[in-house]
């Protein structure tokens, strides 16, 4: 196992380092779980840059081999909408992931905005990114909601979920502080789910140049004034991530 100093230094520590599962342990405090292998599971090329850059960027700076799974090419974008929008957002995810440092993308090409009809094949996919990458915990969006309120990101999110549950691995999962939703809420008309403090047991400091960079890769979506240009203002240098652990054999496990 690598194990190179992390540099997400550790802001504060909740439940983190209750509540253990067998697979993880912390890496020097940092509060994210040290694994040799990831997989990142996601509904649109640039949720992964967007949304998870700057986490994904933390895990393999402290060693964790990444991969990522997308659901969608992400067709359905009125932003760069044209007849090859397609491939050229398949090509800004591969740029991305080069500047994160992922080791491997799959793209798999479900109806963008249709997510939530394809739940048993979103199932099918992360199972067999499951075995091929034999990750030791998955990376995702949070439930409730997708974060975004998009059910895209909440169906991409429960067929990680449900995978994760069969094959006993552990899920991280990002999520917003409460008042960072209330307040894009508020200024965008949006639909962002928040958490209180203590349901946020995870606090990393991330260093976000190279998440700056794979957003520009996605030249046809990083438009000026967006929601996520203000939703980085807000979170600063600061992520939000909970720990889901597998269940123990007497748990009942997440239904499809
Ligand atoms: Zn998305």
């Amino acid at each position: 196992m690598t194990t190179e100093p992390a540099s997400a230094a550790p802001v504060m520590t909740g439940r983190a380092t209750s509540g253990h599962v067998p697979t993880t342990h912390d890496q020097g405090g940092t509060g994210l779980p040290t694994w040799d292998r990831a997989l990142v599971v996601v509904a649109h090329p640039d949720d992964e840059s967007f949304g998870l850059g700057g986490v994904i960027e933390s895990l393999v700076r402290a060693g964790t081999d990444v991969s990522v799974l997308c659901l969608t090419a992400g067709e359905a974008s009125s932003h760069g909408a044209g007849p090859d929008l397609k491939q050229v957002r398949a090509a800004e995810l591969d740029a991305a992931a080069r500047v994160l440092g992922v080791r491997s993308t799959v793209l798999r090409h479900h109806p963008d905005g249709g997510l939530s009809d394809h739940l048993p094949a979103l199932v099918t996919d992360v199972t067999t990114a499951v075995v091929q990458h034999e990750p030791d915990g998955l990376l995702v969006f949070g439930a409730g909601g997708g974060v975004t309120g998009h059910p895209d990101h909440e169906a991409a999110t429960t067929a990680a979920l449900t995978v994760a549950a069969d094959q006993g691995l552990p899920v991280l999962q990002w999520r917003l502080p409460d008042t960072v939703a209330h307040t894009l809420n508020d200024e965008f008309n949006a639909a962002f789910t928040g958490f209180a403090p203590e349901e946020l047991p995870i606090v990393i400091r991330v260093d976000r140049r190279r998440q700056r960079q794979a957003i520009a890769a996605h030249a046809s979506q990083a438009v000026p004034g967006s929601v996520l240009w203000r939703r980085l203002d807000l979170l600063g240098d600061l992520e939000y991530l909970h720990l889901t652990p597998p269940p123990t054999p007497d748990q009942p496990r997440i239904q499809e």
